[in-house]
């Protein structure tokens, strides 16, 4: 780097859209931190602002901090939130004097109430404003739906290398390591291939299995010294928009070389689309006879995965519910629904009596149907508050709204008025349900149960069940996605356009 002291503005919005949830995102439900606030993430924040930051401080650069938001993964924000960010930004950028690049922590899968791209319109607006010679560098989920608008506007996209994500904070740090560079007069050269494949997320981790191959091929390259960088992103499939695609990035000394790269992986990535689509999931009702069967003493886990919290659903879905009903009296299950109006209803109804309840379908009508349970004794009522069980945040304080406990002979409700991650088993444990002495426990989850529910379940069940992070893709009512897509349509080598340079 030369002597003179780097200007680098930082900021980020964090959040994952699924198009199928109704539920629009309010400014309130994010955390935002800025200027000093976001200044005090050096050696401390484990995502990838603080990757960017802990880099940059260390490299003698000056830092111009704005803002970051993040929220968790739900319905597509509200129009207010991208531009208020946007208005932010653009106003640091004004005051901030002469810069020499830009650093910004995206998601890359964020849509608004009238954008399918919130991270492009925020990179675009930041070009326009600081024009075409400033090094941006932007660093992104692995389920980032990388855009024309992103790949127009950024000169680095690093994306985490990792499923599960373990390397947030190393993202960071290769972003702004490329940025850096990139001041120092070595200019990296970024190209982008889109390859028109969508996948579940359940189905593919990059610890194992044809994800893994592929990256590992990539990784080899650079630590070959072929390219300096590379990202496989598949993108988040619940994105209703008419660009959802996986793509590859990779930046390289020049052109010719990250071109050359991106177009062989693409090509690898279009190869392994079968695989990446996971095996046959099971119905609801064969996962029931296997806990009716179930002699172990430990329950079958139901992963009712299509209704996460964490995957941006909804968790108001009563379809478990209803394929239990039938095996009342026989079977002793525990099973989460949100459902507002539900609770009240409990709560009117009182500890100790028995009422009909009608459950489920409250916030998103289209994606589920509602289901009448006859007769269930209310068991218990609760401020929903609960502690973390662990092994991850063991202890935590957590809370899903008011909570009533209904008892359908056996079957155990849990009706909560908020949603909430249940990969936790304190989220059935905290109100009096214990999953361990349950012949079947259902989890509206995607992966992060299985470290608590690994270890005391019988078996493990992925289950074809309706949400707004349905796994079955061919299943939900897509209205705007592109053609060909694979799995909807087969696709072949011919569409797969060229990577392209666009910086
Ligand atoms: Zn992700």
């Amino acid at each position: 780097m030369s002597n003179q002291k780097k200007r680098i503005y930082v900021c980020g919005l964090h959040q994952e859209s699924n198009s199928f949830n109704p539920v629009l995102m309010r400014e309130e439900r994010f955390s935002t931190w800025e200027g000093d606030e976001v200044a005090g993430f050096y050696g401390r924040n484990r995502g990838i602002i603080g990757g960017m930051i802990d880099t940059l401080v260390d490299s003698g650069a000056e830092l111009i901090y704005g803002r970051y938001m993040t929220a968790s993964s739900g319905g597509p924000l509200e129009d207010a939130v991208a531009l208020h960010f946007i208005e932010k930004a653009l106003a640091d950028i004004a005051a901030a004097g002469k810069l020499d690049g830009i650093a910004i922590a995206l998601h890359g899968a964020t849509m608004s109430a009238s954008s399918d791209d919130v991270c492009g319109d925020i990179l675009a607006a930041i070009r326009a404003a600081v024009g075409e010679e400033m090094p941006i560098a932007a660093g992104f989920d692995l389920h980032a739906n990388i855009t024309e608008k992103i790949s127009q506007n950024a000169d680095y996209a690093c994306g985490y290398q990792t499923y599960p994500h373990l390397d947030q904070h190393g993202t960071g740090v290769r972003a702004a390591t490329l940025l850096l560079r990139h001041l120092s007069g070595k200019v990296g050269k970024t190209a982008y291939a889109r390859v028109p494949v969508i996948a579940p997320a359940h189905a593919y981790t990059t610890e194992s299995g044809a994800l893994k191959l592929l990256v590992d091929e990539a990784k080899a390259l650079v630590e070959g010294g072929e390219i300096l960088d590379y990202t496989i992103f598949e993108a988040q499939p619940w994105l209703d928009t008419p660009e959802i695609a996986a793509a590859v990035v990779v930046t390289a000394e020049n052109a010719e070389k990250a071109r050359e790269v991106a177009d062989h992986l693409a090509k690898r990535q279009l190869e392994i689309r079968r695989e990446l689509q996971g095996t046959p999931l099971f119905d609801v009702d064969d996962v029931i006879e296997k806990a009716l069967a179930n002699k172990s003493g430990k329950p079958v886990v139901l992963v009712d995965s299509a209704d996460s919290r964490g995957a941006g659903s909804t968790a108001d879905s009563a379809a478990v519910i209803e394929a239990l009903l039938p095996h009342r009296g026989k079977l002793r299950a525990a099973v989460g629904v949100c459902d507002a109006p539900a609770v009240e209803e409990a709560f009117r109804v009182g500890v100790g009596n028995c009422a009909d309840f009608t459950l489920g379908a409250t916030i998103a009508p289209d994606l589920s149907r509602p289901v009448t349970v006859k007769n269930a004794l209310v068991r218990s009522l609760h401020n929903g508050e609960f502690f973390a069980v662990g092994p991850s945040g063991r202890g935590d304080r957590s809370r899903c709204g008011r909570v009533a406990v209904l008892d359908v002979d056996g079957i155990l409700i849990q009706v909560s008025s908020a949603s909430r991650n249940e990969k936790d088993i304190g989220f059935f444990r905290g109100f009096g349900i214990d999953p361990e002495l349950c012949q079947l426990v259902s989890v509206k989850a995607c992966t992060s149960f299985r470290a608590a529910y690994g270890p005391i379940a019988a078996e493990i069940c992925n289950t074809a069940t309706p949400g707004a992070a349905g796994t079955v893709l061919t299943a939900l009512p897509y209205k705007h996605r592109p053609e060909p897509l694979y799995p909807f349509e087969e696709i072949g080598v011919a569409d797969i356009r060229e990577a392209v340079c666009y910086r």
